[in-house]
């Protein structure tokens, strides 16, 4: 790799951009003097021949970087996969590892970003305000259909508590929530703030309001189902701001369908890949799922958008671009949570 401390004109190949991407990026690129080519198209086995002279990759949540795409960039002389985001669980590691390239991400850009949205549909499915601002529009000024809830006093159940999840908890201190908390490492500042960390089946059963902020992997894939829904209370509301992975979805519509659970607000979804984060307002949605979840009056439904803040597109360029330089010039990147292989 390149030892000079220069940077200047390495070709960084993006791929899944949006407009956004590229003013965030060009804005913050006037320090690193990258090359930088944006590819609105995903990643994938029949888009890596896109690639042009370029020694890193920056990809994002739906770009498929399995092992028959490592090895397609690892032929055309990538070094760097670079996510533009904190999950990681799109990224074949061991395949990384296999044709020596190097994968970083950004751990934790804004946690508060996707904490802050999270609260934001546990307030919206509650008070209804999105069927209040459509209704007074249209003169209907009454009442009916917009029951609430005191979040106060209620217990709220998080899956997950790293940089997410904690600050997710901290919120819902603040608005009087009882906190329970599960994560296979346990956190002792929160335990301090009057956080309870109990089993994962405690969260379940004694949860009005369940917020998912692990991981995807292995161990967490559909922990929302039919037998940890069965344990849930009578109108719970779920929150999954993480990976849509971690819920089964037919579990959930029937759960929906059943009255058990009461809301649903979701960021992310299982199939987001093929719906997600593009304008398909003139489409038949083949996706059968989708289209039930949404016909539902007590879903909310956003597209991946927890981490949109402008303080957060800041920092993912930042760090994304420290990284690379990091990994070009040192071989390494300081934190180490960011440096995957
Ligand atoms: P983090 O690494 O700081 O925290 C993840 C936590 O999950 C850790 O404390 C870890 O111990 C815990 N965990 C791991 N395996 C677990 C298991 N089996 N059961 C329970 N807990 C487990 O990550 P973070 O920055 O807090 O992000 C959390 C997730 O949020 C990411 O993995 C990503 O998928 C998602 N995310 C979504 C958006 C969005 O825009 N919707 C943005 C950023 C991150």
């Amino acid at each position: 790799m390149n030892t000079a401390g220069n940077v200047e004109n390495h070709k960084i190949a993006f791929f899944s951009t949006q407009p956004y991407d590229k003013v965030f990026f060009n804005k913050y690129n006037t320090d690193f003097k990258f090359n930088l080519d944006f590819y609105e198209t995903q990643l994938n086995p029949q888009t890596v021949v896109l690639i042009e002279n370029a020694s890193i990759v920056c990809v994002f949540v739906n770009d498929i970087v399995n092992e028959q795409v490592i090895k397609q960039l690892a032929d055309k002389n990538i070094k760097i996969i670079a996510l533009r985001c904190a999950g990681f669980n799109n990224v074949d590691l061991e395949a990384a590892k296999k044709y020596g390239i190097k994968v970083c991400r950004v751990p934790a850009y804004s946690p508060q970003a996707v904490a802050e949205h999270a609260m934001a549909m546990i307030l919206t499915l509650n008070r209804k305000t999105h069927k209040a601002y459509n209704r007074v529009r249209e003169q209907n000024f009454s009442l009916n259909g917009l029951l609430g809830f005191d979040l106060f006093g209620k217990t709220v159940g998080i899956i997950g508590t790293g940089n997410i999840g904690k600050a997710f908890a901290k919120i819902a201190l603040g608005f009087g929530c009882k906190v329970l908390a599960y994560d296979i490492v346990q956190n002792e500042e929160m335990r301090h703030d009057g956080v309870s960390f109990v089993g994962l089946e405690e969260i379940f059963k004694s949860s009005d309001i369940i917020s998912l902020h692990c991981p995807l992997n292995d161990q967490t894939k559909h922990v929302i189902n039919k037998t940890s829904i069965s344990f849930m209370k009578d109108n719970v509301m779920i929150i999954n701001t993480s990976r849509g992975g971690l819920i089964e979805t037919s579990s959930v519509i029937e759960g929906l369908k059943e009255g058990k659970i009461a809301y649903l607000g979701i960021d992310v979804y299982e199939q987001e890949e093929k719906l997600f984060f593009r304008d398909l307002s003139a489409d038949i949605i083949q996706d059968d799922n989708i289209q039930r979840l949404m016909s539902f009056p007590n879903v909310l439904v956003t597209a991946h958008q927890a981490f949109f803040t402008n303080e957060a597109l800041t920092q993912i360029a930042l760090v994304t671009f420290n990284n690379i330089k990091s990994l070009l010039i040192e071989n390494d990147i300081e934190n180490k949570a960011a440096l995957l292989v």
